[in-house]
């Protein structure tokens, strides 16, 4: 409240009044007035408060605390998108990720092993080998390639890295890597390595194919046992060609795979060795009757396959003698399919020589048409 500084009669009446108010009302007047004064601190108060230097001190310790706590939010958001990425790569990739503390014999697996290994039971059998690989190791670099069991009694192979971590006492402390599945990888070699060994019309093995295998199984024959080499030549081939087209000649060469593939069995050696030739080679047959009778069901089969045309094959045959290699025996296989072809077509001739043969332990001899003795 205030007055003007002359007017003493104002002044008077206002004293007086005061004067009237007793003292404990006053004293509430004068409570309730000052808690009604709006005290808003300002700048100016807490400079006057603190001195100028501890203000500045203090103002700098809050802006640094408050461009820390920025930094490290920014920081956390940074790696929680990183996590994420690497999480979201991690899921499209075939890496799996594992620790293995050493002094606790703990291992472990990344919480993408459980796509792959279902069970506890094949979780506990990836974590006892993985455990042992990393223990017989030198655990720097890359690992051993391990198999590991997932479903169904299937396999799965893995090559894997690892990250040797020691102690200050130079002691391996933990040793963090990854398990790459590499089972694609492999099964696509696989199967290129055997698109090469593969004749790429009719699927059978190509020639080169059939002289390494052939050669393999002379030598890993048992000299008691008998084995045949047979080659087939379709009989005028080249008529069928003319007449209805190469690409049904193709077909009819297909067929002819396939009459082979029914005829023998799964273990015999079965190639396309030329244009319209193939071979056969028969591990432990058991006498040449059965030869000529698969001969004769070949072709039986390749006709019944090829309905609306005549197609037939001939076939020269030749037994393995103990000191046979593949070039004589193909050899004599051709001569016989030469004489076949002489006689016309749908023939089936033995190699002529007399051959000494083992037949079921018994020493026999064979001649041209390889009769069994008793
Ligand atoms: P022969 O009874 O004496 O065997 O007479 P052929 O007509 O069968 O004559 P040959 O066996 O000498 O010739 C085979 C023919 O097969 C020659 C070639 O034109 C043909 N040929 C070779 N490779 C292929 C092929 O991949 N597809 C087709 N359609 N024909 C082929
Ligand atoms: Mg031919």
């Amino acid at each position: 409240m205030g007055f003007p500084k002359n007017d003493r009669m104002l002044l008077s009446i206002i004293n007086k009044a005061i004067d009237a108010i007793d003292d404990g009302k006053m004293e509430a007047l004068i409570l309730d007035a000052t808690t009604r004064i709006d005290r808003k601190p300002t700048l100016s108060m807490i400079v006057d408060v603190y001195d100028k230097k501890t203000f500045g001190i203090i103002s700098l310790i809050i802006v640094i605390l408050l461009f820390s706590v920025i930094s490290s939010i920014r920081l956390n958001n940074k790696f929680r998108i990183q996590n994420k990425i690497n999480d979201m790569l991690s899921q499209i990739s075939n890496e799996y990720v594992y620790k293995y503390f050493v002094k606790s014999d703990h291992l472990d697996l990344s919480k993408k092993y459980t796509q792959l290994f279902r069970t506890q039971e094949q979780l506990d059998k990836v974590r006892s080998i993985l455990r042992d690989t990393l223990l017989s190791n030198n655990l720097d670099g890359n690992m051993p390639i391990i198999k590991l069991p997932v479903v169904d009694g299937v396999t799965r192979t893995f090559k894997g890295v690892s990250l040797n971590i020691h102690d200050k006492k130079k002691k391996s402390d933990l040793i963090i890597g990854k398990l790459i599945d590499i089972s694609e990888q492999i099964a696509e070699k696989k199967e290129l390595i055997m698109k090469t060994k593969m004749d790429g019309m009719t699927s059978l093995y190509n020639s080169a194919t059939v002289k390494e295998l052939i050669n393999e199984g002379i030598k890993d024959r048992d000299k008691h046992q008998i084995d045949a080499l047979i080659i087939i030549d379709c009989d005028k081939f080249k008529y069928i060609n003319d007449t209805y087209g190469h690409l049904t000649g193709d077909q009819v060469l297909r067929n002819v795979s396939m009459g082979l593939r029914l005829t023998f069995r799964q273990n015999d050696i079965l190639g396309r060795v030329g244009g319209d030739e193939f071979c056969v080679y028969m591990r432990n047959v058991s006498s040449a009757d059965l030869v000529r009778s698969k001969c004769q069901q070949l072709n039986e089969i390749i006709q019944e396959i090829n309905r609306g045309f005549y197609i037939s094959v001939s076939s020269g045959i030749a037994f393995l003698r103990e000191e046979s290699t593949y070039r004589e025996l193909f050899a004599k296989a051709d001569k016989a399919l030469y004489e076949a072809k002489t006689k016309g077509g749908g023939q089936c001739v033995v190699h002529s020589e007399r051959q000494r043969m083992f037949h079921k332990g018994n020493l026999i001899w064979a001649g041209a048409n390889y009769e069994k003795k008793r």
